[in-house]
């Protein structure tokens, strides 16, 4: 078929990395997004992504962490950009939440290097931390965060230099495939024809995919930044990226929340994340409230306190969304109706540690249908099934 061989859909997170995957392997590629470059009106922005191996949410994760690790190493050395820092994670439960025992586990499993604290332990070696008194960590050197908008930007800039076009401001209204193979896409500007079609859409997958049906819940989400307040025992530098580690923490009857070091200096603050909590709202991308209370700031500068005494005053608020699924594992594959088409979605608040390795299966599956990767437990009709 005339056209594109490629078209990808969506050149957030994923997409942009499938669009550089695929143009790595001379695949000509067309992206369309519906904002600009690297924005902030969707999941990947807000400066900072935890990316960690000892993974709670499943041991099966790791093999795809380790080429996601591998991913990363190429991207930083292909762009020349500073996209990823170790600087450590805490993982900070007990003995009967997932946290820790998921973390363990996974470590275990797989030979990864740890090391378990107690909650004295903790307490001494990361001295801005005050865990429960039950509290027991795994740590992990290999842990750390990396730089979502950058590493957007430079999959797009790598994509583009190998050959991709990309089109910004230009939403996808309509798609469907074509009588004798292949796909048409239309927006605003015009409708175009390809081979095969990548949609890799975000918190507005559910309208991309209402084919499907996919069981997929939009969360609004808020980011924290709150200023540290340094003591003599608590020297600003410790919440620096060289001396503080990334942390999830769950508490009994508490929410669970995630934080990293400053970053870049001592001026943006130390950020922090509520991954579960009963306050959390659905929402659709569409209807996004992007006003972020007082009431709510309030709300998690307490909870943060409990683990961070020193926690200051807010210094900003940004929202944004996690697209869920009723299992909390990713949806990656085939369309199970069209075979041309391949989606990746449902992320579910811990997918960005993933992009290069989600990047090149979703290039596999566009060019030879299959990926030796391990997928199993994302594919998309598995809803259908149970
Ligand atoms: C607050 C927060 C904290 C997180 N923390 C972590 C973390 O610490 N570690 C981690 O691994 N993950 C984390 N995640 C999850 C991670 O960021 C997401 O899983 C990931 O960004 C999802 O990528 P995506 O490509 O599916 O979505 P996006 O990056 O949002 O990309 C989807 C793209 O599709 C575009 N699009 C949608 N519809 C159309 C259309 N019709 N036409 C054209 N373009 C369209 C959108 O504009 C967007 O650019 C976090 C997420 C949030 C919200």
């Amino acid at each position: 078929m005339a056209g594109y061989q490629v078209i990808v859909v969506g050149l957030g997170s994923m997409g942009a990395a499938a669009a550089n995957a695929l143009a790595a392997r001379g695949i000509g590629v067309l992206g369309l997004e519906a904002f600009w470059p690297a924005h902030d009106q969707g999941s990947g922005h807000g400066a900072s992504r935890i990316i960690r191996q000892s993974y709670f949410e499943g041991a099966d994760y790791v093999p795809l962490l380790r080429s996601a690790y591998q991913g990363w190493d190429r991207l930083e050395s292909e762009s020349g950009d500073d996209l990823v820092n170790l600087c450590g994670g805490l993982y900070i439960g007990n003995d009967s939440g997932p946290i820790f025992t998921g973390a363990l586990a996974a470590a275990r499993q797989w030979g990864l290097p740890h090391e378990v604290l107690d909650a004295e332990q903790i307490r001494s070696e990361f001295p801005t931390l005050s865990p429960a008194t039950d509290a027991r960590a795994v740590w992990e050197r290999n842990a750390g965060y990396v730089r979502p908008e950058a590493a957007i930007e430079a999959n797009l800039r790598l994509a583009r230099a190998k050959g991709a076009e990309l089109h910004f401001a230009e939403p996808v209204t309509a798609w469907s495939t074509e009588p004798g193979g292949g796909v048409r896409v239309v927006t605003p500007s015009g409708s175009y024809v390809g081979d095969r079609l990548v949609i890799a859409g975000g918190a507005w997958a559910p309208s991309l995919l209402d084919d499907l049906g996919l069981p997929l819940v939009v969360q609004r989400q808020v980011m924290y930044w709150f200023r540290p307040e340094a003591t003599a025992e608590l020297p600003i530098r410790r919440y620096t990226d060289a001396e503080h580690p990334i942390y999830v923490e769950e508490r009994h009857d508490h929410d669970q929340i995630y934080g990293f070091p400053i970053q870049d200096g001592t001026d943006g603050g130390m950020k922090i994340g509520i991954h579960r909590s009963e306050a959390i709202r659905p929402t659709t991308a569409d209807d996004l409230d992007r006003t972020v209370t007082a009431a709510e700031i309030h709300r998690v500068q307490q909870r943060t306190r409990r683990l961070i005494p020193a926690t200051g005053e807010p210094l900003a608020a940004k929202v944004c969304m996690y697209t869920m699924t009723p299992d909390e594992h990713f949806v990656i594959g085939s369309h199970p109706d069209h075979d041309q088409v391949s989606i990746a979605c449902g992320f579910s608040g811990h997918g960005f540690k993933f992009v290069p390795v989600v990047g090149e299966i979703l290039a596999d599956l566009a060019e030879h249908g299959r990926t030796e990767h391990p997928i199993g437990q994302f594919a998309p009709d598995r809803f259908r099934r149970s």
